[in-house]
């Protein structure tokens, strides 16, 4: 056999090899998944304008969605594949990069998550404006009494979601201009909230893991919902969480007064 013959069938065996960590019949296996979860995030407007990323890990190997890639017409064969020890890739597609969020999703791996996802949702960017706004940059988005609130699990270690009464608290971090970049602050967050199974970063969206792919999946969509209802009611002036301070119950007076009064008035005094 000529020596270049050998090596075209040593390299197509590789890739077939590789192939083979992400083709399969199974509707649950992990690259299938993924194709199936990014088109679902697509119709919901999460990840348009290739926008957002998918992971899941399975066993030692993390499935990557690919970076800059139509979100909704992604195929198995786009995934990339890591090895979760070694962080070496076991399968990259050549005319394809790798997810900028990887750096993110692998800190969210080495808490224990199964699963993570990244959207541009414009929900959670509204409310990273909000809190912003009206408390200020080192303010998490806080909301109790909703009933949607139990669909979101009481933190690592922790049996169960949270009650209706609970108060649901997610950190903000501020963005960057590289998604990569966000690692350390995203990293910061979980330490300062270990109980914290999402993140929302300022103008941009929300990194959210859970255990598995059933779990960020029902996070995710019960965040959404939540911030979707935060943000009008905002717009109906009503709070999300009772106030907890004397400031906080001053500022909720204040604002239950203040809608007749010219808005240079209520900026001055209610920060
Ligand atoms: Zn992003």
């Amino acid at each position: 056999m000529a020596a270049e013959s050998f090596e075209e069938d040593a390299s197509s065996s590789v890739a077939a090899k590789e192939d083979e960590l992400v083709i399969s019949d199974s509707a649950q296996h992990p690259a299938n998944l993924i194709c199936e979860l990014c088109r679902k995030f697509y119709n919901w407007g999460w990840v348009t304008g290739t926008g957002g990323g998918t992971s899941i890990r399975h066993g030692d190997h993390i499935f990557i969605a690919p970076s800059g890639v139509q979100k909704e017409m992604m195929q198995p064969r786009d995934i990339f594949v890591m090895d979760f020890h070694t962080r070496n890739y076991l399968r990259r597609p050549p005319s394809l990069k790798p997810s900028a969020c990887t750096p993110l999703f692998l800190a969210a791996y080495d808490q224990g998550a199964g699963c993570c996802i990244h959207t541009h949702s414009q929900w959670a960017v509204l409310v990273t404006l909000l809190v912003e706004r009206d408390l200020g940059k080192d303010a998490c988005f806080e909301i109790e009494c909703i009933e949607q609130i139990k669909g979101v699990p009481k933190g690592k270690g922790k049996q169960g979601n949270l009650g209706y009464y609970d108060r649901l608290r997610i950190p903000i971090i501020e963005n960057t201009a590289h998604e990569e970049d966000l690692k350390d602050t995203l990293e910061g967050a979980i330490k300062k909230y270990p109980d914290a199974y999402a993140v929302l970063v300022r103008r941009h969206g929300i990194y959210i893991w859970g255990d598995n792919v059933v779990k960020a999946k029902t996070l995710c969509e019960s965040l959404d919902y939540i911030f979707q209802l935060a943000v009008e009611m905002r717009k109906q002036k009503l709070l999300w969480a009772k106030p907890q301070t004397t400031w906080g119950k001053f500022q909720a007076w204040f604002e239950s007064t203040t809608t007749t009064l010219p808005s240079g008035y209520h900026t001055q005094l209610y920060p």
